[in-house]
């Protein structure tokens, strides 16, 4: 029986991968810290796998998407997957919410991922408050609300774009859903979704912090109020706040945390790039080629994160070659390697959550980008927070061993690089204050929490 008593219980609903698991769970840890009650729920196929331990700061449990047994593997297509998970799920949340219906806590708040909006029909079903929780940043959000609303017509025929809030963007600039036609469908479909029922949403959260894009946020709260809340990093690596809290909790792969520390802490200060290309990378044999050979011909240290779904794609002997100059591993712990004063730069396929965590720790970017809002994120690394350089590509689509190498000491070693670290440095100051008592992100959290919490 519990005793404790709480403002209120959330529920947090991310859509169930790695990059929006990591946000909404931390997102629920500040709202435990300021006297609530959260749970977060994960399919059954990532609990059984993960076995996630419920504790003080957050509880843990499940709804299903469908694919108990082998989780998405097991989906004969991307659409077949979310027309399921909209099915079970609606179905498994609402006896999730009974099943706390009359306990000393009931659910007083659902925080879903607007990749599932039929969350929200489901918790005005129960009249429970219903706030969307946007992972990527909000220039990327403001941009497919334009397309959802037909106010950006598709496809784009005149360049550049300009939308109220954002830089002039050229086509390549754009999500890529958007600026290669007919690209993943369901997926884009998904994305325009977000938008379908924000309308009717309590309260629009965003994974970002004023100070990073004002006029995107600005615009944007033209049309629907806008509560940037983020960076939703675990408080360790920020101000501290919150005891014990230097891990986001749910790893839905394991890291060596111990080998990358040791092989780090014997590098000098600012010498080693760090490159991932996040959870859902599969690049071409060609890309890893030239990335491969870039790493072999710089004068620098490297760290590659190479998932094992991709290591058969490394140049044959790589690994043996390379020696002590680079340590290849199939997962790390990201905030723990980019705190660490070896790294120099970070090459990153820009996934907002990994650009945000570059941007908190002030590392200096490479963008590669690969798809979806990575293409717009590599163009505010370079333009607009001006952090670090978007490698160019080339015809076939791929960025060459020499636009690594010269990337690389651009950032590493150039005088626009020194700026990139002063920059760097600046956003960090920036993401503290924004998540600090009285800053930006803090006010809107308490902003948000006396919405549904009488006291
Ligand atoms: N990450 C990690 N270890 C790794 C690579 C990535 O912990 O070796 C984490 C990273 O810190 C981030 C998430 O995985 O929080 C990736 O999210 P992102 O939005 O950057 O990319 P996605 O995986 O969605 O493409």
């Amino acid at each position: 029986m519990e005793n404790k008593a709480y403002r209120g219980h959330v529920l947090a609903l991310p859509f169930p991968i790695q990059g929006h698991i990591n946000p909404l769970l931390q997102f629920s840890k500040h709202l435990v810290s300021k006297g609530l009650k959260a749970t977060l729920a994960t399919t059954r196929f990532i609990h059984n796998t993960m076995q996630p331990q419920s504790s003080s700061s957050l509880q843990f449990d499940t709804i299903s998407d469908g694919y108990d047994e082998g989780g998405f593997a097991q989906a004969e297509s991307i659409h077949a997957s979310l027309n399921r998970m909209e099915t079970i799920g609606s179905k498994t949340l609402a006896d999730l919410i009974i099943k706390n219906k009359n306990t000393a806590n009931p659910i007083d708040c659902i925080i879903y991922d607007p990749f599932l909006p039929w969350a929200l029909e489901v918790a005005k079903k129960f009249g429970i408050f219903g706030a969307a929780f946007f992972t990527q940043t909000c220039t990327v959000n403001f941009i497919y609300h334009h397309v959802h609303h037909g106010l950006l017509k598709l496809p784009i025929t005149s360049t550049p774009i300009s939308i109220p809030g954002l830089p002039v963007l050229e086509l390549d600039d754009m999500p890529s859903f958007i600026s290669v036609p007919g690209s993943y469908p369901a997926y884009f479909e998904m994305v325009l979704n977000q938008f379908s029922s924000t309308d009717k949403a309590d309260a629009v959260l965003v994974n970002t912090f004023y100070e990073l894009e004002p006029e995107a946020v600005d615009s944007m709260s033209k049309v629907c109020q806008v509560l940037p809340i983020g960076p939703t990093i675990p408080s360790f690596y920020l101000d501290k706040r919150l005891e014990n809290d230097n891990d986001y909790g749910l790893n839905l792969l394991l890291s060596d945390s111990f080998v990358c520390n040791n092989w780090l802490n014997t590098k000098p200060e600012g010498s080693v790039i760090y490159l991932s290309f996040g959870s859902m990378a599969s690049l071409s044999n060609k890309q890893m080629e030239e990335l491969a050979f870039a790493l072999k011909g710089s004068k620098f240290h490297f760290l590659w994160v190479v998932m094992a779904s991709e290591e058969a794609k490394l140049p044959k002997k790589f690994v043996e070659e390379i020696g002590n100059k680079g340590l290849v591993v199939q997962w790390c712990s990201q905030l723990e390697v980019l705190s660490n004063k070896a790294i120099g730069c970070f090459l990153t396929h820009c996934g907002w959550n990994s650009t945000l965590e570059a941007l908190s720790l002030g590392v200096p970017m490479v963008g590669v980008p690969q798809w979806t809002d990575q293409t717009t994120t590599a163009k505010y690394v370079q333009d607009v927070w001006k952090v670090g350089v978007r490698a160019k590509v080339c015809e076939n689509g791929i960025v060459e061993r020499e636009e690594i190498e010269f990337c690389i000491k651009e950032v590493m070693e150039s005088e626009r690089g020194k700026d990139f670290q002063k920059n760097a440095k600046k956003w960090r100051e920036l993401a503290i204050k924004a998540v600090s008592e009285g800053g930006n992100s803090d006010k809107n959290i308490d902003e948000f929490v006396s919405k549904f919490v009488n006291s």
